[in-house]
């Protein structure tokens, strides 16, 4: 009920705020978060900054003591969208540090109450394809992708592809791979990321510097009537939104923080022009815009998860963030 309140003020565009706990573990650290109150997040800005308070607002603020169950439950409707044909884009957008692969993925040593978005989804996703069986036939597939410098790479086959289609749908050179349970997304989950720190040796990880997107594919068949209806759903874990010093860094690093903040200012402008309404998107502006193009905008449904850290250290980041957000809110 509340989904819909939500919906009917703001579109298909959801923004959520995550704000990591501290990972000192000291018990007198002191957040740069003065205060959450539902969907407002307040900052205490030190001086450099203009000294003060200064408030931001999203349909949810998740504080540093939510769990990854509590940002699921307000995920899940979402779920049930893709299975009733609907297409779905969730984002994690923030600096590197600030969250997003927990989200997203969990913590390295996972366990299944630190499971993310992505497993929780699945799961979600097959128990409800369960519950309507007698009525329904779903198929699922998925893919994996990553886009690195504006080049993507099938994360579910190890050698490079390179995408040339223009279809915003599909990622049409990239593998897609029929799951029927939950062990089979876990053995593809596990593949794609053994891709994606193989690609990265080189660079060592260059997995901050690069977006990755999982793609899943729905098709429900009516037992009775034989219609069929499609669904689609990306699970995208964005590249680290900090500007890097174009004084400090040349080369192959500043050639990809270029990429990269082309390609979050590209994202940043869609989902803003669609929650102006406006009647041009600028799809094309990015490789990622264009192979979610489907997804984002007309029926389709975003969720956009904001990372920032509590650190004081990272204050700039973290407001630089929020404005972001703010734009795209
Ligand atoms: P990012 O993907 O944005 O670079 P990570 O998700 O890797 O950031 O998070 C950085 C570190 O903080 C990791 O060790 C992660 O496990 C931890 N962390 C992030 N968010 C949380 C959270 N909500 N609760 C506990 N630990 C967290
Ligand atoms: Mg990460």
């Amino acid at each position: 009920k509340l989904y819909n309140q939500v919906q009917d003020l703001k579109g298909n565009i959801r923004v959520y705020c995550r704000v990591r706990p501290s990972l000192g573990g000291r018990s007198d650290f002191k957040s740069v978060v003065d205060s959450i109150e539902e969907g407002t997040i307040t900052i205490n800005t030190p001086a450099k900054y203009g000294k003060g308070c200064r408030s931001f607002n999203f349909n949810k603020v998740f504080g540093p003591s939510a769990t990854q169950a509590e940002v699921f439950a307000d995920t899940r409707p979402l779920i049930r969208s893709v299975l009733d044909g609907y297409n779905v884009c969730i984002f994690a957008y923030g600096q590197t540090g600030s969250g997003k692969t927990h989200t997203m993925t969990g913590p390295k040593d996972l366990t299944e109450t630190s499971q993310g978005v992505n497993y929780r989804a699945l799961s979600d996703l097959f128990n409800i394809a369960e519950q309507r069986k007698d009525t329904l036939q779903y198929d699922v597939s998925v893919q994996m992708i990553e886009i690195y410098n504006e080049q993507v790479r099938d994360l579910l086959v190890t050698e490079e592809i390179r995408n040339n289609s223009q279809n915003g749908f599909n990622v049409p050179d990239a593998s897609l791979v029929h799951v029927s349970s939950m062990y089979d997304v876990i053995d593809l989950m596990n593949l794609g990321h053994k891709n994606r720190v193989v690609g990265a040796t080189a660079l060592n990880d260059r997995s901050s510097r690069s977006h990755s997107c999982l793609t899943v594919h729905v098709q429900g068949r009516d037992l009775t009537s034989g219609a069929v209806l499609r669904g689609c759903m990306h699970l995208v874990d964005l590249a680290g939104s900090e500007r890097v010093d174009k004084s400090e860094v040349a080369g192959e690093r500043l050639k990809e923080a270029q990429h990269i903040n082309r390609s979050l200012s590209a994202l940043g402008d869609v989902i803003s022009s669609l929650s102006q309404k406006n009647s041009h998107v600028p799809y094309r502006n990015s490789k990622l815009t264009q192979l979610l193009q489907d997804s984002l905008g007309g029926q389709a449904k975003t969720l956009m998860f904001v990372h920032i850290s509590p650190e004081l250290n990272a204050v700039g980041e973290t407001l630089s963030t929020l404005k972001f957000a703010e734009r795209v809110a």
